[in-house]
Order: C-alpha cells, then sequence, then structure tokens
C-alpha cells in the first residue's frame, strides 16, 4: 500500500476487515472503535507469556500454560447450565477442558476427536483433575507458533476476545506503510525521531510498554499537537472580530480603591493590567482569570468592569447561584460608593415589575452594570451597548460552549472568565490554549494559612468538644459529609443522621443543606448561615463555590480519605478566606491507604492550590483531578503531563510555529482524523 491507500484504508470501517462480522462489530462500537485507526488506541495493557509449554505431569495451578494434546472424549451433559467437558492427554496425564456458554457445534469443530491440538490458558484444579476453563487459544498442532508467544493482552468487552482482537490488530498493522512526515525535523528530533508508522507497530508490539520511549513519545506528541491544533482554530475564530478600542481614564477606579480596604496583591495589579491592555486593544478580549478560591478574583473583575463603564459601556456580571449574585450585588454597591454608575441585580427571583423596569433602563441605558444568574442572558434581555461580560466559577465551559459565549454581546463585547480549579503548569495551555491567562497565585497578605488537623472518626468526641469551643467564640461551622458515589441513598442517611445527633448536641444551631432541597429551601438554609440564625451548617454536596461567609472558620470534611487531593483543597478553601485564623478536620474511618495518608500529608504541608494540584496529579493520574474531566483533557489516550511534560513543552512552542503559516495546516489533515479532532475542527470553522 502507498501513503494515500494506507491513509484511507485507516479511516474505513472496521467492517471491511476479515473477521468483524455484525456481532463483533456491535461489539467494537461498544468500546468505541468504528474506523479502523480506532483499533490502533486500545493498545496492549500487557503482555502474556504463552510460551510456557508444558506437559500434564507438570502443571501448575494458577499459571498461564500452553499444553499440546490429543483429544479423547466429550462429555456434552443434556442439563441446562452445565458445562461441556472435552477430555484430552498426553504421555504423561489427562486434562479436562471446560466451556461454559459454549455450542457442541462450536467444540466439535475446534477440537475434533483423535485430533492434536495447542491450547493455552489458566490451569484450575477441580474435583481431582486439571483443568482449563473456556481457554484463550485453541489451534490445531500445526499452528503451535501462534500460540507459543508472548501475547499482548487488550482491554476489551465481553465477548470480544483477545484472539479476535489480535487478529484484527495484526491484519491493520500488516497493511501500514510509511507516511509523510507531518512534522518539521526539529521537532522530530525532540520527540524520538521515529516515524508514525514505526511508532504503531512498536506500541502494538513491544513487550514492554515504556511510556517515556522513543515509539510512545512520538505518538503522544501526535495527541498533544491535534490537540492544540483545535485550540488554535478556536482561538482564531474567536480573534477573528475586531471591536472598537476602550478608551477610558483612571478616573472610576481611582475612586474605587478608596473603597475597600486593603491593598491589592501583585498579581492581583498584573491580572488588572492585562485586562486594561485587551479593553483598549483592537481586537476582543477572551481571557481567563485563574486563582485558587480566597485569592481575590471579584475585586478584580469589579474593575475590569469600572473601566468598561467608564469607557462608554454596560457591563455584566453572571455567577451560578441567587445567593452568590447578591453578594457580589452589595459588594459593588460597596465598592462603587461615590460613583455614579447604576447597578442593578437580577436573577430568576426578580418580580416581573422589576424586571420591565431592568429591560427598559438596560435598553436606554440607565443601568451601567447588571450582575446576575443565567437570567442575564435570556432572550429579552437587551443591552444597549455591552461592552463586557464576566462569568464566575465556572470551569465546565469545553471549546465548543466557550466558541458560542465569544459569539455573545456582539463584537464590542470582551470577555473575562474567572476559574478557583488551580491547574497545574503544565496543563494550562493545553486546556485554555485559546484563551488568554491570567493567574493570581500570590495570596492576600493578611491571609493566614487554614491550620489542617486529621482525626479518626473514633475521636469525635474531641471534635465535637472543639465545635462546642469554637460556636461560644463566634466562629461558624461547616460540617461537610460529602457524597460518595457508592450509594447516594446511604450518603444522604448518613448526613441526615448526623445533622440529628448535632441538632441534639446543639439545639436551634444547626441547619442542613442536600441535594434533594429546591433553590429556594437552600436558600432559606443558606441565608440562616450568613445570617448567624444558625452557626452549624451540615452539607452532603458541596457548599456553594465563592460565597462568603466571614465568619465561618471551622471546617469538617467526614470520610476525608475517599476524596482527591484538589477536592479537599476545595471544600477546605470555604474557610480562610479573611485575616482571621481557620482549621479544617480531616476525619477519615480507619485503615488509611498509603495514598489516603499522602494526601493529607500535602494538605497540612501546603495551602496553595497550584501546588496541590500538581501533587494531585502525580498522586492520581491528572484525569481525575477535578474539573479536568469537563475540559476534554481526559481524552488524552497516550499523553501524559507528568511524564511528557517535555513534550507538552515543545508543542506550545511549535503549534506558535505552525500557526505562522495557514498551509502549514494541512500537512496535519490526517492525525486530526486519527485522533477524531476533525469533526470539532469543521464545527468551529462552520
Ligand atoms: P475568589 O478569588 O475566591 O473569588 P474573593 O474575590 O471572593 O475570592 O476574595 C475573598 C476575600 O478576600 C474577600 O473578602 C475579599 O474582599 C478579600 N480580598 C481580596 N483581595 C484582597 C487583598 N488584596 N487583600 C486582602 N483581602 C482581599
Ligand atoms: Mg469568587
Amino acid at each position: 500500500m502507498n501513503q494515500t491507500n494506507t491513509q484511507n484504508f485507516l479511516t474505513k470501517n472496521v467492517s471491511i476487515l476479515d473477521g468483524v462480522g455484525a456481532k463483533t462489530k456491535r461489539l467494537l462500537k461498544k468500546k468505541k472503535i468504528e474506523k479502523i485507526s480506532d483499533l490502533l488506541w486500545n493498545f496492549p495493557l500487557g503482555f502474556t507469556d504463552r510460551t510456557n509449554v508444558k506437559s500434564l505431569d507438570n502443571l501448575e495451578i494458577g499459571k498461564i500454560t500452553t499444553i499440546k494434546v490429543k483429544v479423547i472424549k466429550y462429555n456434552f451433559p443434556r442439563i441446562r447450565n452445565l458445562p461441556f467437558k472435552v477430555i484430552c492427554e498426553d504421555n504423561k496425564g489427562k486434562i479436562d477442558i471446560v466451556f461454559f456458554n459454549s455450542r457442541e457445534g462450536y467444540i466439535r469443530n475446534i477440537l475434533p476427536i483423535n485430533s492434536n491440538v495447542i491450547i493455552s490458558g489458566k490451569i484450575n484444579y477441580f474435583k481431582k483433575s486439571y483443568q482449563i476453563t473456556n481457554p484463550a487459544y485453541v489451534l490445531p498442532i500445526e499452528k503451535e507458533n501462534y500460540v507459543k508467544k508472548v501475547i499482548p493482552k487488550y482491554s476489551l468487552t465481553d465477548g470480544l476476545t483477545e484472539k479476535i482482537y489480535r487478529k484484527l490488530i495484526e491484519q491493520v498493522l500488516k497493511k501500514i506503510t510509511e507516511l509523510n512526515e507531518w512534522h518539521s525535523k526539529n521537532v522530530l528530533e525532540k520527540i524520538g525521531n521515529i516515524s508514525w508508522a514505526k511508532a504503531i507497530k512498536q506500541l502494538h508490539e513491544e513487550k514492554d510498554i515504556n511510556i517515556k520511549s522513543s515509539y510512545f513519545r512520538r505518538l503522544a506528541y501526535d495527541e498533544i499537537i491535534s490537540h492544540l491544533l483545535v485550540l488554535s482554530e478556536s482561538r482564531k475564530r474567536i480573534k477573528k472580530f475586531k471591536k472598537i478600542s476602550k478608551n477610558f481614564d483612571l478616573k472610576f477606579s481611582n475612586i474605587i480603591n478608596k473603597n475597600f480596604n486593603f491593598d491589592l496583591t501583585n498579581d492581583q495589579k498584573k491580572a488588572i493590567e492585562d485586562i486594561n491592555v485587551d479593553l483598549k486593544s483592537n481586537y476582543k478580549m477572551f481571557r481567563i482569570l485563574q486563582g485558587d478560591v480566597g485569592s481575590g478574583k471579584t475585586i478584580v473583575s469589579l474593575i475590569a468592569s469600572a473601566n468598561t463603564i467608564s469607557s462608554g459601556y454596560q457591563a455584566v456580571f453572571m455567577v451560578p447561584t441567587e445567593i452568590l449574585a447578591k453578594q457580589h450585588f452589595d459588594l459593588a454597591l460597596k465598592v462603587f460608593r461615590g460613583t455614579n454608575i447604576k447597578i442593578q441585580l437580577l436573577t430568576g427571583k426578580t418580580n416581573f415589575k422589576d424586571k420591565k423596569i431592568i429591560f427598559k433602563e438596560l435598553l436606554n441605558g440607565k443601568i451601567n452594570f447588571l450582575i446576575g444568574t443565567h437570567a442575564l442572558f435570556q432572550k429579552n434581555v437587551i443591552y444597549k451597548n455591552l461592552g463586557l461580560i464576566i462569568i464566575d466559577e465556572q470551569h465546565k465551559f469545553g471549546v465548543k460552549q466557550r466558541i458560542e459565549l465569544s459569539d455573545k454581546g456582539g463584537n464590542n463585547c470582551d470577555i473575562l472568565l474567572m476559574s478557583a480549579t488551580p491547574i497545574p503548569r503544565t496543563l494550562i495551555m493545553a486546556i485554555y490554549g485559546d484563551m488568554d491567562v491570567s493567574r493570581i497565585i500570590e495570596k492576600p497578605k493578611d491571609r493566614k494559612n487554614t491550620i489542617t488537623l486529621s482525626k479518626p472518626e473514633e475521636k469525635i468526641e474531641e471534635v465535637l468538644d472543639f465545635v462546642n469551643k469554637q460556636i461560644k467564640k463566634k466562629i461558624q461551622v461547616f460540617w461537610v459529609c460529602p457524597l460518595i458515589e457508592e450509594s447516594a441513598k446511604l450518603d444522604y442517611a448518613a448526613a441526615v443522621k448526623k445533622y440529628n445527633s448535632l441538632c441534639k448536641k446543639f439545639p436551634n444551631e444547626v441547619g442542613l443543606i442536600h441535594g434533594a432541597l429546591n433553590k429556594d429551601e437552600k436558600n432559606k438554609v443558606l441565608n440562616n448561615f450568613l445570617k448567624k440564625k444558625i452557626n452549624i451548617l451540615v452539607s452532603t454536596t458541596v457548599i456553594e463555590v465563592g460565597i462568603d461567609f466571614p465568619d465561618a472558620n471551622l471546617i469538617i470534611i467526614e470520610n476525608s480519605n475517599k476524596f482527591g487531593l484538589s477536592q479537599l483543597h476545595q471544600l477546605r478553601g470555604r474557610v480562610g478566606r479573611s485575616a482571621a485564623e481557620s482549621t479544617c478536620i480531616l476525619l477519615y474511618k480507619k485503615n488509611l491507604s498509603d495514598n489516603a495518608k499522602k494526601r493529607i500529608k500535602v494538605l497540612k504541608s501546603s495551602n496553595d492550590g497550584f501546588l496541590i494540584a500538581e501533587e494531585d496529579m502525580k498522586l492520581r493520574g491528572y484525569g481525575d483531578v477535578l474539573g479536568y474531566q469537563q475540559s476534554g483533557i481526559k481524552n488524552f489516550k497516550l499523553a501524559d503531563p507528568i511524564h511528557h511534560s517535555d513534550l507538552f513543552d515543545v508543542a506550545y512552542q511549535n503549534i506558535k510555529e505552525i500557526e505562522k503559516n495557514k498551509d502549514n495546516f494541512k500537512k496535519f489533515d490526517f492525525l486530526l482524523k486519527l485522533f477524531d479532532k476533525a469533526d470539532i475542527i469543521n464545527e468551529i470553522n462552520y
């Protein structure tokens, strides 16, 4: 086959391969394998040594073994559900080959009486005889070389056997010829200097998969660059539109600066500078402000709003919940004191009469700044001249949603997203490559680290005593019984039980929030807590990110051993948002795993979300870290930000080179198909 033929072949449906009937096709589809190239990404997880041929007097129970035997006798019981048995022998002994859920005809066919066969499978011992149940391989003795090998193990669905899969992969690998290289020489040298065809073959044939070896690195790099190509297209689309540059002086922000009683951190100042440059630019801003919980993103966004408004535009600020909207609204009123900026609040709860006035005043430009929930983007909300959209606590936007968002508000509208999910350095561009990123790493000076303790559940009485003392000192308490997915019902019951027992100990002090409450019920409890009608808040669900409860400075997290580092850090971030001292108690059930011990140790020693995200990635693999699931990054099949961090860096450099010339993109057409990225690129460029 030549280059084009190989490429065409790989993009065809698997059904053209030998041995793919309707059933196998269905099974493959279950594993998301439809094109021939999809087969390639299901690479071996390990290898089974079937070279180990033993005579029947020399078997070891539990070992994968290959035997050469003669078929002697069938035992096909007529009772349903009993397995079929075939008795075989060599000159040293006998063995039963046992088949569950099989057909008589099939067995007679693969194991004809008196024939010599080679069989490979795991040795069992049952009712005084050796047996192999559902052997992986049964072949005529002439084919022994096909079995007597170190054979790749694949992760497969039921019904799709190793034998079938191997047959398919072998057909595919045989047809792959060398392709024209899509990477430059320079890049190729950095990533292992091996062609795609060689690398893919080695991935399937190598005995020890080594993710640091050349063939693996080459393929991982292909994957990273295909991902960046998508982000690059998305970025180009977002940046396509020119806008009227915003023109402002620092009149408003100077007034505002007097309205809060702290100095901005250097990172906050830098973020404001970045944003100001964007606002003044001729191109739309599409920036994400990343900063750990409590790092002070809100004030940065309020200053951005002030500058937008001062240049004659309106600004909107969207947050996920009503309470958060109200809190940001109150803060904005305070911060904008002494200016003539008109601020309004719009949520799903705003009554009809007020809404009508708001709509009118948005249209005639009387309202400068609107804060609220999703209600801000209803169809009937029309702005006179919207210049800035701010979206808070949003890490669930995939590439597609980001593009939709960039189209909102018209050409003159800049966009600022804010996220509290710390992302390890290596992944920032891979996740946010289509946006500009500002990061707030430095915490406000007055901030003390949250003191973190761990306690086994048996010591609950000590914890309760501590809670009692804190409440007397007017410190409020979060008591989190986070949902563990195993059984939502049981989890819920546990939280209710905890609530009841805490109510007995602390009458009239406790509230409960759980997933089954509706918005109003939830808001009522949260408001009671905010207004200190209650001082202990038990919750099953994550307490709203972002709400400031200034006097809640103790958080107790049950079952803490079940959670990942980043999750625990996010939960802990509900306290310690002011200069006051704060404490986090991690409760755990006995017998901590080593990994859980490590997590607790990291949390005790650090309050730095970025460092914790890196550690989390090391302990768990990057796929599970909070927030990445939604980012599309989880779909990496080969690339690993820890072991391939240098490849990510090469790719970040390389993508800039590629972007310089439109023709460069064409070289990657086939690569994008290989990684299923072609469709999304078409969508971006519709
Ligand atoms: P987040 O980044 O999680 O949204 P916020 O903007 O809500 O954090 O800020 C958390 C708290 O820190 C708020 O009470 C805010 O007023 C305060 N804050 C923000 N910046 C500073 C600073 N530079 N110095 C002291 N406190 C600050
Ligand atoms: Mg916030």
